[in-house]
Parts: structure tokens; sequence; C-alpha cells
């Protein structure tokens, strides 16, 4: 249930009503933005009259929601979240970004090398996997801790916030100094892993699984949030369907879908829903087209001889133009 409160609501009339909403044993998540003020009420609101709190002076109006997800949800928090990737890097609200950088760390010369590249052309944010989700366990698993080193060095070269992804909660510690973490498509229902990362203030990059529906994906934002982190991206990256000639089909349905119902940063990425680095530039196209906050691209200097995920890599070269070519959709489809 949401509860708006009128603009100049007496003070004291408020507090009387937190606290007959807290002794129904609900819980209250305030959001108070620049015009209005609106309650989420978690918990059994079943036996809460609603034309009771209708009446009050103080109320604008009272809303019972059907979804499950309540932190989440854009009725509860009507504008958009602004969050902050490290060092006043912002995405949410009209700030786009690009995420870019290689599948997985491979060395000290070629993530460097990559992050001034991606840098230089646009990129403000550095992606890289340290600890890799590999189908094969005799795949290349990452070069983990010593990975997790080298991206802080991209970091401190660059001055570019990073992100990588974390494949189990015993691991937070070692992301200490990492900006973002990612949560990879496989773990999007790792619940234990969302709640833990929901009690850390890190913003967190929620990949959508590989096969979970866009309420599926709300709801595991919903965990890290119930938790107290507020700091969620979602990220479509493709889901699984019969189509065989990409990798995985990309859903940018799910992006206006996602923006409706939530007031969360959205982010596509176009190179594991795709598989094929050719297509990278126009479905990034299209993603910006139908209004994601940001991409996420793997690019590569050497995709032939990448550890991982080299036929969906964009050389540096390729990816500056991608930057080119989106910034000015952007500017075509403002309004
Ligand atoms: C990745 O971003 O490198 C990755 C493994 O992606 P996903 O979890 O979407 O497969
Ligand atoms: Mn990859």
């Amino acid at each position: 249930m949401i509860v708006i409160l009128k603009n100049d609501a007496d003070k004291q009339k408020v507090e009387i009503l937190a606290q007959w909403l807290q002794n129904q044993q609900v819980e209250i998540h305030k959001s108070v933005g620049e015009y209005t003020t609106v309650w989420g009420l978690v918990g059994d609101t079943s036996r809460i009259d609603t034309d009771l709190i209708e009446g009050l002076e103080i109320v604008e109006g009272v809303r019972r929601i059907s979804e499950p997800y309540k932190q989440a949800n854009r009725k509860f928090h009507p504008d958009d979240t602004v969050i902050d990737l490290g060092g006043g890097v912002k995405i949410g609200g009209g700030n786009f970004q690009f995420f870019a950088g290689p599948c997985s760390v491979e060395g000290e010369e070629q993530i460097i090398g990559i992050a001034e590249s991606v840098k230089a052309s646009g990129a403000n944010v550095l992606r890289g996997g340290a600890f890799k989700p590999r189908t094969s366990p005799y795949a290349f698993q990452g070069m983990r801790e010593d990975g997790l080193k080298l991206l802080l060095e991209a970091k401190k070269i660059t001055g570019m916030p990073i992100v990588t992804e974390i494949m189990d909660a015993s691991h937070i510690d070692l992301f200490e100094d990492v900006d973002v973490i990612q949560v990879g498509a496989r773990n999007m229902q790792n619940f234990e892993l969302l709640k833990e990362l929901g009690k850390t203030d890190k913003p967190i990059f929620l990949k959508r699984g590989l096969s979970a529906t866009i309420q599926e994906l709300l709801m595991s934002a919903e965990y890290i949030m119930a938790n107290g982190n507020n700091k969620v991206i979602l990220c479509e990256r493709g889901i699984r369907t019969f189509e065989t000639a990409t990798r995985n089909t990309l859903d940018l349905s799910a992006v206006p879908i996602l923006k409706e119902k939530s007031h969360l940063p959205v982010v596509v990425d176009p190179s594991h829903a795709s598989g094929i680095a050719r297509l990278v530039k126009p479905m990034a196209y299209a993603a910006a087209a139908c209004g994601a906050d940001g991409i996420m691209i793997e690019v590569h200097n050497d995709p032939a001889k990448a550890l991982c995920d080299g036929p969906q890599a964009l050389t540096p070269e390729q990816f500056a133009e991608v930057t080119k070519g989106v910034e000015k959709i952007i500017s075509a489809v403002k309004e």
C-alpha cells in the first residue's frame, strides 16, 4: 500500500499517523521527493482501512499496489533514481553511461591498455571480470584476486570507477575498493548473495537471469533493497529463447517496461545478448533509442586471442564508433 502525503502536511499529525501505522505492524519506507512524500507500507496491510487514511487532512491519496515488489516500484518512488557510480559518475534521471572493458581481466598490459582506450572513446566505467562464471570447469576461471588488483590499478591510472562480478557472498570483503558490484545472470536468484549485498552500500549491477521474467528481475532487486541498499542498476542482457542465430535474444521491450514499473536505472548489454561482435553496434543503437540509461559493451585489444567471449568483443576502434553513434541517437530521441 502507498500513502501519498500532502505537501504542507502538519508534522505532528504526520507523526501520529506514522505511529498508528507502526502499531498495525507495518513498516514504513519513506520516499521524500521534491514535491511529494510517498510512504510505502510493507507488511500485512490487508486489515488497514484505506478510506480511513484517505479521509485524513494530511493525506493526498492512498493506493493499494498489487505488485509484490515495493521498494523497486515506481508507484512508491515516482522520481528516477540517480546513482553515483563513483567519482561523481552518475547514472539515471537523464544521465547516460557507457560501461566498457574486456570480458575478463587477463593481465596488466591488457586491462590498462583497454581502460585507457575505452576512456578516450567516452566510456566512464571500466568493466572486467576477475571471478568468471564459466559453463565448463575446464575453461579459464578468471584471475580472481589478482584480477581485482589489476582492475584497481587501472582505476588508479585512469580515474574510472570499476564494475566487476561477485560470485559468492564470502568474497564481499575482497570487493571493498570496487565501485560497483556486478551480479551475473547466473546468480540473479542467489538470494543469500542478494541479501548480503543489500547490507553493503555499493551500487549493485544486477543482470537479468537467462530465463528470468521482468518481474523476477524486479523481485531480485527488491531483495537487495529490502536489506537496505537502494543503489540497484538493472541490466537486460538477453534471455534464452528457441532462437539459435544469436547467443541470447535481446528483449528490448524490457527497457521501457522496466522504466515504467521501476525508478531504477536500466542498462543494456548487447554483447552477451547477441554473442556476435557485428551485432553489438545496431543493438546498442536500438537500446539507446528505446530509453536505456546506459550500455555495457565488451571490448578487447585482440578479440581473436581473448580468453573469454572473444567472438562478441569489439576492438577499441569499433567501440569508439559505437559511442559516437549512440550519442547522436540519444540527442535525437531526447524529448
Ligand atoms: C559478464 O558480464 O561477463 C557475464 C558473465 O555476463 P552474464 O552474467 O550476463 O552472462
Ligand atoms: Mn563475457
